[in-house]
């Protein structure tokens, strides 16, 4: 019996934490191991028979709400193998310095080589795995677990179509479960529309316009949108992000190749700037909020006329996705339980081929 089940992710927004448990082929692994996001941030409920029972960890990402709780694996006892790509590998080791907790090298660091995108890598007679990118932030995949003659989909967080990164489909499959992020699904906002919505709100060249960030594929993909769609405007950028987005260039194989030569056009652009305070009119992306400026909020829907600009499908890719990704039986995470039952009674609604 195969057995797939969550310490957290499901009627939730954060703490991403899924087990998958097959008898027949004495599998157990765990895909993912975040918190909730928040002061305090809350645990998936990892107990020391989980941690020391489970063979193996996935991690689609490097984002907190899907590694965060990492330590308190290590605390619980589990010493094995920890896989991801080598972007995320790569991203982790900045992170690792930042928990503080030395029990953290008890886990085992693992990266998939880049030639093994889209081919199932073999862990056990009986398990296999392939892996492909997801398009959400550097080094985001999503997996694809054979059980004997089972699978399973995990999309890990999901983008379908960022103007940056690559996004792999899955070949055609009959998987018994999907796990499927479903983080703004309870919406509708197609990319076009919320560049539309904030274009025709920095509309003032004389204006300093701010745009709160975090180090995030978003974040990429809106300022390199942003700087194609407003040739005549000067961009100022945290430091950080502008390390992010240039390691994108190490990373050939998860960028779009028909962008790479724009995107290095924009990092030696003049146009784009480091800096942590207002200079002068301009479009600012910055971690921190600086005094006097006009803020656009990309984070919060409030409707199609909004400033919104998803990280995560969103209706419409969510039903894109199950076409695609054919399954017994999905299971959606990434959305509060208010979104979730929107969602579900949306889906229901909808006769999928
Ligand atoms: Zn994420
Ligand atoms: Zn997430």
């Amino acid at each position: 019996m195969t057995d797939v089940s969550a310490l957290g992710g499901i009627g939730e927004y954060g703490r991403n934490c899924f087990l998958v448990m097959d008898q027949a082929t004495n599998t157990r692994i765990m895909l993912d191991c975040g918190v909730r996001n928040g002061n305090p941030e809350v645990y998936p409920p990892i107990t020391e028979t989980i941690a020391q029972s489970i063979q193996t960890v996935f991690i689609s990402h490097v984002h907190n709400d899907h590694i965060g709780a990492l330590p308190l694996l290590a605390q619980k006892g589990f010493t094995g193998d920890v896989w991801m790509s080598e972007a995320s590998f790569r991203q982790l080791s900045a992170i690792l310095g930042k928990w503080h907790d030395p029990l953290i090298n008890n886990l085992h660091f693992r990266s998939f080589a880049k030639h093994t995108r889209g081919q199932a890598i073999s862990f056990t007679e009986d398990f296999s795995i392939t892996w492909g990118y997801s398009g959400h932030m550097l080094g985001s995949v999503w997996y694809s677990l054979q059980l004997r003659e089972k699978s399973i989909f995990f999309s890990g967080d999901i983008v379908l179509s960022s103007p940056l990164l690559v996004t792999d489909m899955p070949d055609k499959d009959r998987y018994e479960y999907a796990l499927i992020d479903s983080g703004h699904a309870a919406q509708i906002m197609p990319y076009k529309r919320s560049l539309t919505n904030i274009l025709s709100a920095v509309n003032d060249s004389s204006e300093k316009y701010f745009l709160p960030i975090t180090i995030s594929g978003k974040t990429c993909d809106l300022l390199f949108s942003l700087f194609q769609a407003l040739p005549d405007r000067p961009f100022f950028i945290d430091e950080p992000l502008y390390e992010h987005i240039n390691s994108y260039l190490h990373y050939p194989d998860n960028l779009r190749p028909e962008r790479r030569e724009r995107l290095q056009a924009m990092l030696q652009s003049k146009r784009l700037a480091i800096s942590r305070q207002f200079e002068g009119p301009g479009i600012y992306l910055l971690e921190n909020k600086p005094e006097g400026c006009h803020e656009i909020n990309t984070n919060l829907y409030q409707g199609i006329d909004s400033f919104f600009y998803k990280s995560h499908p969103d209706k419409q890719d969510l039903k894109t996705l199950i076409r695609k990704v054919f399954a017994k039986k999905y299971i959606f995470f990434h959305s509060k339980q208010h979104d979730l039952d929107h969602i579900l009674q949306d889906l229901s609604q909808y006769n999928h081929p």
